[in-house]
């Protein structure tokens, strides 16, 4: 096995096990959501319609820079997005999509999730923004994506769902799932009749102070 087919093997198998681990985590459904990792001059990205649990590596669908697909390859209808992702942020590694619960019920409300918790800082500022709607797979929501991660790891899409940028694969997981608990937190203050003008916030030189910990600590707390 040469060097590059044994990066894919790896990264492949990678994608699958964070694929299954969403379900696990409870935030994603189905054959809803879709899982990436930059390789060589485009993306490994996951298929089409195939349930996760029956995905092998071979399964996994690389995309070229110029969006071309392997032939006879149907990489997922959000590629758009993911290969622009990696093309506005050399830093980003992986891309993790799902309709995760609670991040989707704010995507409906078109709610920005406020610093309701020193952990937004995670993804990169004050808030995690909502880029609004356009129709699935298509160039329109690939360049609202792009605008809404402009100084954010992650975001959530309008009436769709939330997607979570990373330098790995596990650390895009990760981020995803965080953003989901602090969906949730805020969901249940709303739910307890805050209002979102009104509901406790940190101030954003604290969330700049976090990030810096962040960035010179690591994550853990
Ligand atoms: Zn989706």
């Amino acid at each position: 096995m040469q060097p590059n087919e044994a990066t894919r093997a790896l990264l492949s198998r990678q994608i699958i096990d964070a694929c299954l681990e969403m379900g696990r985590l409870g935030i994603n459904q189905g054959t809803a959501g879709n899982i990436s990792s930059r390789f060589q001059d485009g993306m490994l990205i996951t298929p089409t319609s195939t349930p996760y649990g029956e995905l092998t590596e071979d399964d996994i669908v690389f995309v070229d820079s110029r969006g071309v697909p392997e032939t006879g390859c149907l990489p997922s209808t959000e590629w758009r997005f993911h290969l622009a992702i990696y093309q506005h942020h050399h830093d980003r590694h992986a891309v993790v999509h799902n309709h995760a619960p609670y991040a989707t019920s704010l995507a409906i409300m078109n709610r920005a999730i406020p610093a309701v918790h020193y952990m937004i800082a995670a993804a990169g500022g004050t808030d995690i923004p909502c880029a609004p709607y356009a129709t699935y797979g298509t160039e329109a929501l690939s360049l609202l994506v792009v605008t809404a991660l402009a100084e954010r790891k992650a975001c959530l899409l309008q009436h769709h769902g939330m997607v979570a940028s990373e330098v790995s694969i596990a650390k895009a997981l990760w981020l995803a799932n965080e953003v989901e608990l602090l969906a949730r937190w805020y969901c249940q203050l709303l739910a307890c009749g805050y209002q979102p003008e009104t509901t406790p916030r940190l101030p954003a030189e604290e969330i700049a102070v976090v990030k810096a910990k962040f960035n010179s600590y690591g994550l853990r707390s």
